[in-house]
């Protein structure tokens, strides 16, 4: 999956381009809305962030790369249109269903940017064991999306992770988002058959949300002490080698080009005739405009609660391929090609910047 911030930039793009007047509401003028956008755009990552708290959603965040967007996007636009008012004097339900659009638009967001997106990490990235036997490969992956992370930012924003403040734009662990979560939890079950008996299911997701945002505000914006530290821990033995790739990296110290500016070469790793020679930012746009597209069909399914030529538009328009490589449903398509970029000499190189 892209990391976050790719995430978070995306569903800000997809908020631009959606005015007012194609919407007859604007999602955009109310933080705590605007905040349940970025939610949304992390989707099922943020169970995968489950660690600590019990009892956990972690195997919903697998279950949801591979399968049951489409049912669970669709559920979203039948809770809605049940809470749609045009009454604008109903604050509750107006706030209500707003929640549940802003989640909406982020949570498709993310289906397209991981299925657009995770073909060219994957071929850049290589995967265990592939190509090579080296323990850190695994870590490449994730060590690829930060760097996306940072570098996209920077080209579309002009600006660094820690001006961006990712983690002060999710809502606060304050924040009572009890309804919205209810509509969520209705919705998984509706689409994963394992979830039709899971009575604790809410609990999991306000579980998932709690250790999401926790993980987010340790990894937000790593000091150089930071890094000295998880350096000096690795020589010790005692943390993984891997530490490196759950942070954004120093900026100044990446010298590849993760966003494929040049447009190098690249294929499906599960299918060597897909050829793309697309940027990180080409691949970022063809993502916005499948999320605006689905979006507004999601939007005029929410005018009425039983629709069923619409809700089969809108799961049609979503389709039902994985996140993990965007061309086959579940499972996902068996991975044979890829041509890493020099990612682990990277890697060595910026730890050993911080040998002290
Ligand atoms: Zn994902």
């Amino acid at each position: 999956m892209p990391s976050h911030i790719s995430h978070a930039l995306l569903v800000e793009a997809a908020l631009e381009s959606l005015t007012v007047d194609r919407l007859d509401c604007s999602l955009t003028d109310d933080p705590r809305v605007h905040s349940v956008t970025l939610l949304g755009s992390q989707g099922p990552d943020v169970f995968l962030h489950n660690h600590r708290r019990k009892p956990r959603a972690f195997r919903y965040g697998a279950l949801l790369h591979r399968k049951g967007n489409a049912g669970l996007v669709s559920s979203l636009a039948r809770s809605a249109a049940e809470i749609r008012v045009f009454d604008p004097t109903d604050d509750d339900r107006n706030r209500a269903f707003l929640e549940v659009a802003a989640f909406t638009l982020g949570y498709i967001s993310h289906v397209w940017l991981d299925r657009i997106m995770h073909p060219y990490i994957n071929y850049s990235a290589g995967w265990r064991g592939v190509p090579d036997r080296d323990p850190d490969r695994p870590a490449m992956h994730a060590f690829l999306e930060r760097i996306i992370d940072v570098q996209l930012l920077r080209y579309r924003c002009g600006l660094s992770v820690q001006e961006f403040r990712f983690f002060e734009r999710l809502p606060s662990s304050s924040d009572d988002l009890a309804i919205l979560r209810t509509h969520v939890a209705r919705a998984i079950r509706s689409s994963l058959r394992s979830a039709g008996d899971d009575h604790l299911l809410e609990q999991r997701l306000a579980n998932a949300l709690f250790d999401s945002l926790s993980y987010y505000r340790h990894t937000e914006s790593p000091s150089p002490e930071y890094f000295f530290l998880g350096r000096a821990r690795e020589r010790e033995g005692s943390i993984s080698s891997r530490w490196l790739s759950v942070v954004h990296p120093p900026e100044e110290l990446i010298t590849l080009d993760g966003l494929n500016r040049v447009h190098r070469y690249w294929q499906h790793p599960c299918d060597p005739s897909r050829t793309s020679h697309a940027s990180v930012p080409d691949l970022f746009d063809r993502a916005r405009k499948k999320t605006i597209e689905v979006f507004l069909l999601w939007w005029d399914a929410t005018g009425s609660p039983e629709n069923p030529e619409r809700t089969r538009v809108l799961e049609t328009a979503l389709g039902e391929e994985n996140l993990n490589d965007g061309i086959t449903g579940d499972p996902p398509c068996r991975r044979q090609v890829c041509d890493p970029l020099p990612l682990l000499t990277l890697y060595r190189q910026m730890k050993r910047a911080f040998d002290r």
